[in-house]
Parts: structure tokens; C-alpha cells; sequence
């Protein structure tokens, strides 16, 4: 139980793989906030914690919109009275080769993955400052390394890489670790209904020197010893969980 007492927020938890690390962080003791843009999957995911035996409680909402942002971090405040530990998790893709990539397209991109982290590692690290205590933990992914037909998520991804360095040498006077992990293919839902999932896969497994897929599990530990005291002299690093696969 190595979150017991300790308050926990996950954007993009509502499915997939915050919703795996959100489920980590019950099991182990945290109080939670689910977030999501979804809203009926968001209530449902704290519904399951809840009827589980678990404490959560959803608020839905967009965390590329300052207002909304915001609303994830006070209204966990207003619930629990403070904010241990932060997933930047929320994310979506646009794929497409740079010829065919639209301006919204982009700015889509960048705008949830990147300046979402920001904007909830903005409003949740001044209660952490407060507390001198906090843990902010983002996913980046393997494709910060360039992937073709991914210009808009890569650079999201390495811009996440800067965000996390810069906020881990800002904030460390503070006891805030920041840190990121990289997760390489992982099987999601999304994948599984891939036409080419097969292929995907076998290819996976060819290519990887750990050959199989990852699972929305093997990217949940990696977030639970960030989030975890046994990190506490680690920040600003990147952790990739990609079966030993790197570009
Ligand atoms: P994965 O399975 O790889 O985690 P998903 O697309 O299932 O990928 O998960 C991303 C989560 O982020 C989804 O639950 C999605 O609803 C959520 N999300 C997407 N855009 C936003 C946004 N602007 N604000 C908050 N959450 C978002």
C-alpha cells in the first residue's frame, strides 16, 4: 500500500491506460480524481472505484481549456484538501504524412498533449509548492524519438520531454519530483480494433528485443514507482516502457 492517504489525479482516465494506472493507484491506497473528456466514461470508471471499495470522484472535462484545468485540480482540492500526485495522461491523435496534415490537426495535437500538461502541472503544482510535497508524473511516448505520419503527437511527445525536465529543475526545491514515461506500442482498445492489428503485432514482436506488445499494465508500474517514494531522489527522467525498443 504504497499510496495510502495520498490524492491522486489522472486526466484521460476515463478508458485505457490512465484508466490501468488510476486502478494501480486505488488498489494501492490513493484517493482519486478520474478526469476525462468523456463524461460517461468518467463517471463510470470513479463508479467502478467507488462500488469497489475504492475512493474517487469524476470531473470531466477538457485540459486544453484553462478553465477546465483548473476546475480538475480545485475540485479535487475542495474533495480531499490537497494533491499528492498528478498523471498527465489525456492525449489523441491526428495521424497523417505532413502533406495531408491540416493546420487543426496540429493544433489539436499540441494542444492536449502539450499545453494540457502544462496547464494542470501549472494549477496543480501551486498547491504542491504549498504543500512542499507532490509527485507529476507525464506520458510522453517512444514516438518523441520521430515517427513518420505522427509529426503533430512526436513533437507533442518531445515537448512533453521539456516540460518535464524544465518543471523537474524549477520545482525540486519544493519536493515536487516531475518525471515522464515513454511507452512504446501499447495494446489498447484503439489497437485491438486496428484493421491491421495482427500485422501490427507480429511486426511488434519481430522488432522488439522483449518480443511482445506492452500492456496498459507494464506503462501503470512505471507511473506507480514515479509516483512512489521510492523515486523520491529521481526527477526529470525519462522512463521508457518499450520492451527495449528505442526509435
Ligand atoms: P490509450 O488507450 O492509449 O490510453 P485513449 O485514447 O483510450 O488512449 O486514452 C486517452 C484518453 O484521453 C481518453 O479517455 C480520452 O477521452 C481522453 N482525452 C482525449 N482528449 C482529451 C482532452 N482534451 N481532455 C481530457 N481528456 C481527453
Amino acid at each position: 500500500m504504497r499510496f495510502q492517504g495520498k490524492v491522486a489525479v489522472v486526466t484521460g482516465s476515463g478508458k485505457g491506460i490512465g484508466k490501468s494506472i488510476i486502478r494501480k493507484l486505488v488498489q494501492e491506497g490513493a484517493l482519486v480524481t478520474v478526469s476525462d473528456l468523456n463524461k460517461e466514461t468518467c463517471e463510470e470508471t470513479a463508479l467502478e472505484i467507488n462500488n469497489s471499495g475504492g475512493k474517487a470522484i469524476a470531473v470531466d472535462g477538457d485540459v486544453s481549456n484553462s478553465v477546465d484545468a483548473r476546475n480538475i485540480v480545485e475540485k479535487t482540492i475542495e474533495a480531499y484538501g490537497k494533491i499528492d500526485i498528478l498523471v498527465n495522461n489525456a492525449g489523441v491523435l491526428k495521424d497523417s504524412r505532413i502533406k495531408d496534415m491540416e493546420e487543426e490537426d496540429w493544433d489539436k495535437v499540441i494542444d492536449v498533449c502539450l499545453k494540457g500538461a502544462f496547464l494542470c502541472s501549472k494549477y496543480a503544482s501551486a498547491y504542491m509548492v504549498d504543500q512542499n510535497y507532490g509527485k507529476i508524473i507525464n506520458i510522453s511516448s517512444r514516438a518523441y524519438l520521430g515517427n513518420p505520419g505522427q509529426a503533430n503527437y512526436s513533437s507533442a511527445k518531445a515537448g512533453i520531454v521539456g516540460l518535464t525536465r524544465s518543471l523537474a529543475k524549477e520545482l525540486g526545491k519544493n519536493n515536487i519530483n516531475v518525471n515522464a514515461v515513454a511507452p512504446g506500442l501499447i495494446e489498447t482498445d484503439a489497437l485491438k480494433s486496428h484493421p491491421k492489428y495482427k500485422k501490427i503485432k507480429d511486426l511488434q514482436k519481430k522488432d522488439t528485443p522483449i518480443p511482445r506488445i506492452g500492456l496498459p499494465e507494464d506503462v501503470a508500474n512505471a507511473v506507480l514507482f514515479f509516483a512512489s517514494e521510492e523515486a523520491d531522489y529521481i526527477s526529470g527522467d525519462i522512463l521508457h516502457v518499450s520492451g527495449g525498443r528505442f526509435g
